[in-house]
C-alpha cells in the first residue's frame, strides 16, 4: 500500500476506491470468479460492487472470457472499422429502439460529455440542467453538485474547473419537478438539455417518483430542449431496455457504459437519427477516439448482452428481492431505523427514518454507521460498496447461498456496528 501511495494519488486510480468514506486502506484483489472476489492474501468476498455495475454476469463469465480471448487473438486494435461494431450497435438499437444511431466511446464520461456537446449544437443553446447528486462522470461542466466520489468527499465542485465551465450548468433537486418547471419558466429558451440518471445510482439508489421522468419529458418538449438519459448504470441493468424501457419514457439521447462493455472500457451515446447525424464526419459536432470501438471491449460487451436473456433478468429480480427482504429483516431485528431503496438488481441501505428521495435526504442518513457496518461485512467475507452513497449490485452469478451469506453477515455486522 505504501508503494502504491508513493506512485498514485492515495494509491488508487479512481478516488472512490480509496475507502475515504469508510476509513481504512483499500483491499488489493488478485482474482474474481462468479460472484466472488479473492484478495492477495487469499480471503474471499461475496462481491456486491461488481466493478461498480458492469459485471452483470459476474466475474470471468466463460462466454465473455472466450469472446475476449478470441478477439485478442485477431489483434487488439485496428483503428479502423470492424464487424464487432455493427453487431454491438445492432444489439443496442434492437433493445432500445429510441436509439436509432450511436457512437462508441471509451467511458461513461466521454459519453455524457459528447451527448452534451451534441445537445448544445443541435439546439443552439448553452445551458444544461442537471440534478443534485446525479453523477455523469468527471466532465468539467457536469462536476456541479455531483454524486459518487464527489459527494463522498463533500466537494461541491472540483478544483481546476474554471467558473466559466460551469456557468451554464443549472442544478435542481432530483425528483422535484416543480423546481424544474420553475427553472424552465424563467430560462427555458436558453436550456439545451436536461441530463438525468433516470434511476439515481450515485447518491445511493434513488428511484424516480411517479411522474418525475414523464414530467421531464413534457417540460423539455414544451421548451424545445432535449432530454438526455444517462443510463451508464441503468442501461441493460434495470431492464433489457434500461430505465427508458422500464418507465416507458422516450429520451432524445441516451448515454451508456458499464454493462455494454462487460468489464472492459466502453461507453456509447446515441439517440434520434436527426441528432446523431450531426456528429462528425456527417455533421459539425466533433468527437473522436483512437481506441473507440476497440474490438476486445466490444467483444466483451456483445458477449455480455447476448447472455442477458429474459430468464436472467427474472432471476436477477428474484435474487435481489430475496436480498432486499433479508436486509430489511436484519435491520428490523436490530431495531435500527433504515430505508432500503431497490430497482431491479440495484439496491441501497440508508440508515434514516425518512424516505430517501433526493440528495438532501440521502445526505441526512447515518453514514458513520454504514462505515462501521462496511468493515464488519469485510471481516465476514462480503464486499459492499465503500460508501453509503453508492449502489449495491447483484449479478447473475450470485447464487442463493451467497445471498444468504450476505444477509447473515449483514445482521452480524450491523449488531456489532451498533455496539461500537
Ligand atoms: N454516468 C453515470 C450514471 C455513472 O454512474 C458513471 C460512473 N460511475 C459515469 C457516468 C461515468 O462513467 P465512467 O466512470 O466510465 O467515466
Amino acid at each position: 500500500m505504501d508503494q502504491a501511495k508513493d506512485l498514485m494519488p492515495a494509491g488508487v486510480n479512481c478516488p472512490v476506491r480509496a475507502f475515504g468514506a469508510v476509513g481504512g486502506d483499500p483491499i488489493y484483489f488478485a482474482k474474481g470468479e462468479g460472484a466472488l472476489l479473492t484478495d492477495v492474501d487469499g480471503n474471499t468476498y461475496v462481491d456486491h460492487v461488481c466493478s461498480w455495475g458492469p459485471l452483470i454476469l459476474g466475474h470471468c463469465h466463460p462466454g465473455v472470457i472466450t469472446a475476449v480471448e478470441e478477439a485478442a487473438s485477431r489483434g487488439t486494435s485496428y483503428g479502423a472499422p470492424h464487424e464487432g461494431e455493427i453487431l454491438l450497435a445492432q444489439t443496442i438499437v434492437q433493445a432500445m429502439p429510441w436509439i436509432q444511431m450511436l457512437r462508441c466511446v471509451n467511458s461513461g464520461t466521454e459519453a455524457t460529455m459528447s451527448a452534451i456537446r451534441l445537445a448544445r449544437a443541435a439546439t443552439g443553446r448553452d445551458r444544461i440542467l442537471k440534478f443534485e447528486g446525479n453523477y455523469h462522470g468527471h466532465v468539467d461542466s457536469l462536476l456541479v453538485k455531483a454524486g459518487s466520489g464527489v459527494a463522498t468527499f463533500g466537494l461541491p465542485d472540483s478544483a481546476g474547473v474554471p467558473e466559466a465551465m460551469t456557468r451554464d450548468t443549472l442544478v435542481a433537486p432530483f425528483n422535484h419537478l416543480d423546481v424544474v418547471e420553475e427553472i424552465f419558466t424563467q430560462q427555458g429558451e436558453s436550456i439545451a438539455a436536461v441530463i438525468v440518471e433516470p434511476v439515481a445510482g450515485n447518491m445511493g439508489v434513488v428511484p424516480p417518483r411517479d411522474g418525475f421522468l414523464r414530467g421531464l419529458r413534457e417540460v423539455t418538449e414544451r421548451h424545445g430542449a432535449l432530454l438526455i438519459f444517462d443510463e451508464v448504470i441503468t442501461g441493460f441493468r434495470v431492464s433489457p431496455s434500461g430505465a427508458a424501457g422500464l418507465y416507458q419514457i422516450t429520451p432524445d439521447l441516451v448515454c451508456l457504459g458499464k454493462t455494454i462493455g462487460g468489464g472492459l472500457p466502453v461507453g456509447a451515446y446515441g439517440g434520434r437519427r436527426d441528432l446523431m447525424e450531426q456528429v462528425a464526419p456527417l455533421g459539425p459536432v466533433y468527437q473522436a477516439g483512437t481506441l473507440s470501438g476497440n474490438p476486445l471491449a466490444l467483444a466483451a460487451g456483445l458477449a455480455t448482452l447476448e447472455n442477458l436473456s429474459r430468464e436472467v433478468y427474472e432471476e436477477l429480480e428474484r435474487k435481489s428481492a430475496v436480498l432486499e427482504q433479508g436486509l430489511t429483516a436484519a435491520v428490523s431485528n436490530c431495531g435500527v431505523k433504515a430505508h432500503l431503496n431497490r430497482v431491479g438488481s440495484m439496491l441501497s441501505v440508508f440508515f434514516t427514518d425518512r424516505q430517501v428521495e433526493d440528495n438532501e435526504t440521502a445526505f441526512s442518513t447515518d453514514r458513520d454507521l454504514y462505515g462501521r457496518l462496511f468493515h464488519g461485512l469485510l471481516k465476514r467475507g462480503v464486499y459492499p460498496p465503500p460508501s453509503a452513497l453508492e449502489t449495491w449490485f447483484v449479478s447473475a452469478a450470485h447464487d442463493d447461498s451467497q445471498i444468504e451469506h450476505t444477509v447473515k453477515a449483514f445482521q452480524a455486522a450491523l449488531e456489532e456496528a451498533l455496539n461500537n
